[in-house]
């Protein structure tokens, strides 16, 4: 966790404040990544303990992330994102479309229904806190925030299945809140579910033309050997 720290930052800071007596306490500080409201937390100790300050900032109902600022995000932001969710997320910007798992097409959701395979319990409706970590750390190295695109092969279902066969949908909110949205330009869609298709149906049809020709060699070599066999010209 020293490297990570080291590279990334924390995602808040540890101030000295005056308070009531003409003290100094130290306080942590933390905003929001997506509205920017700050928040300070009062310590106890002076110490910069960033698993404790994390556990602090979640009791008062933060999402709250101590070496990523992306993964820090207010009670009111995730109670909008929450609610967005059910009514009406139709975020745009020009031709930018934003893809929640209930607007994908209905190839996906047919992919995810089936990698689920109704295997696991339905009514997990949160992550612990060690499988949030899991899922964030794979995240930050492979999911790009600006762009918001999963590197190549990467996608909500794959880090559900690495980080421990988790509910996707968890995986794409947790993602949404800490790290953005799945951006996906409109017009790309539906020609990449079709390039999705295409490319299984070429595959079949390469698979059934190499059985093909396999069937045509042996024919023709017994075809060879009979006429041979018998003296005439095949
Ligand atoms: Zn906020």
């Amino acid at each position: 966790m020293g490297t990570r720290a080291s590279q990334r930052g924390l995602s808040y800071q540890v101030k000295s404040r005056e308070v009531a007596g003409g003290q100094y306490r130290p306080f942590a500080c933390a905003a929001c990544h997506v509205c920017e409201t700050n928040k300070e937390i009062r310590l106890n100790q002076p110490n910069n303990n960033p698993e404790l300050i994390q556990q602090k900032f979640r009791a008062e109902g933060w999402d709250f992330d101590a070496w990523n600022t992306r993964g820090v995000t207010c009670p009111d932001c995730l109670r909008k994102r929450r609610e967005g969710r059910h009514g009406d997320s139709g975020k745009k910007g020009g031709n930018i479309l934003t893809l929640h798992t209930t607007q994908r097409p209905p190839v996906a959701s047919v992919a995810v229904a089936a990698s689920q395979g109704g295997a696991r319990l339905p009514d997990k409706t949160e992550l612990t806190v060690p499988e949030r970590a899991r899922v964030r750390d794979i995240l930050i190295g492979t999911f790009d925030e600006k762009a918001g695109q999963y590197s190549e092969g990467w996608s909500d279902a794959r880090v559900a299945k690495e980080a421990g066969d988790l509910p996707i949908k968890l995986i794409a909110d947790l993602r949404d809140v800490a790290f953005g949205p799945l951006r996906s330009i409109v017009e790309l869609e539906p020609l990449k579910v079709e390039m999705v298709d295409l490319d299984k149906r070429l595959r079949e049809h390469q698979r059934q033309g190499a059985a093909l020709a396999e069937d045509f060699g042996r024919v023709r070599q017994r075809l060879d050997e009979t006429a041979q066999r018998l003296g005439v010209k095949p």
